[in-house]
């Protein structure tokens, strides 16, 4: 059996109660080493096998696995976030299907809950956004015409980018090119949840020079939208007025939400 774990974003705490029960009895680990928190190899028992995928093919990934079966040992594959947001899981489960192994995949929290956990902040906030984008810059691997950041800027929804902080004078242009106003707020959050997070807050025309200032080339999400700024119009389901299927509220004709 295999079993594929979000890890959450790094904070060792932020692992579901199943990842860490699954990893404690895992008789194999294999993490994903550049950016799982090492920590969580803790809940490792003495007797189990480390793998760090980072170094690793697929291939050979793979193979760890098909013998651990063989010898009737446990898997955990564990995964950096949440391994359906850039997990490359897919391509792992396929070829587990293929040969008859079983798995099962268990969430976790992705960097960008972690990095607005750390700000405190809401990507949905009435009046400002009820719609939150995640994507990725274009590197090696090709991102489909129609996603383009520079595209996806023009709905002006809350954004959290990842795979780009190594790319943000390119990003900061698309976002400018789509149209979101030069002094739209950013975030920087790197290593969101890990001991040394940094948040440097900026605009998107400035998103360059801060990365740049505080030296962030790797292992960031960036957070765009109107959301950073904390203005929007109080939400319906908590106000006094508003009726819904829990609380019935002191003015008539109001109609239900959630
Ligand atoms: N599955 C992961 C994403 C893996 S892709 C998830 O759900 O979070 C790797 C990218 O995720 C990094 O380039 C960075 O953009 C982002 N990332 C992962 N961990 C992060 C963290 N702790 N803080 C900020 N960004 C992080």
């Amino acid at each position: 059996m295999v079993y594929f774990i979000g890890a959450g974003p790094g904070d060792k705490e932020l692992i579901t109660i199943k990842g860490q029960k699954l990893l404690s009895e895992a008789d194999c680990i294999i993490y994903a080493g550049s950016l799982v928190n090492p920590e969580l190899l803790d809940y490792a028992k003495p007797i189990c096998k480390l793998h760090d995928s980072a170094g690793m093919t697929l291939e050979e990934v793979i193979d760890i696995m098909q013998e651990n079966e063989k010898s009737g040992l446990t898997t955990a594959r564990l995964h950096t976030g949440d391994p359906s947001i850039y997990g490359a899981v897919k391509e792992q489960l396929d070829i587990l299907d293929q040969k008859g192994i079983k798995y099962e995949v268990v969430p976790g929290v992705s960097s960008f809950s972690g990095a607005a956990a750390s700000m405190a902040v809401e990507y949905t906030l009435p009046g400002i956004s009820q719609t939150v984008i995640l994507t990725r810059m274009e590197g090696r691997t090709p991102v489909p015409e129609r996603e383009r950041i520079s595209e996806l800027a023009k709905i002006q929804a809350s954004m959290a980018i990842f795979l780009s902080s190594g790319m943000l004078p390119e990003l900061s242009e698309k976002l400018i090119e789509g149209g979101y106003p030069r002094d739209t707020p950013a975030a920087i959050v790197y290593k969101a949840t890990w001991p040394d997070e940094k948040i440097v807050e900026t605009t998107i025309a400035e998103l360059a020079d801060a990365g740049e200032k505080n030296n962030i080339s790797r292992t960031a999400i960036i957070l765009v939208g109107n959301f950073l700024k904390g203005e929007y119009e109080r939400s319906m389901l908590y106000s006094p007025d508003f009726s819904h299927g829990y609380r019935t509220g002191n003015s008539k004709g109001s109609t239900s939400n959630e």
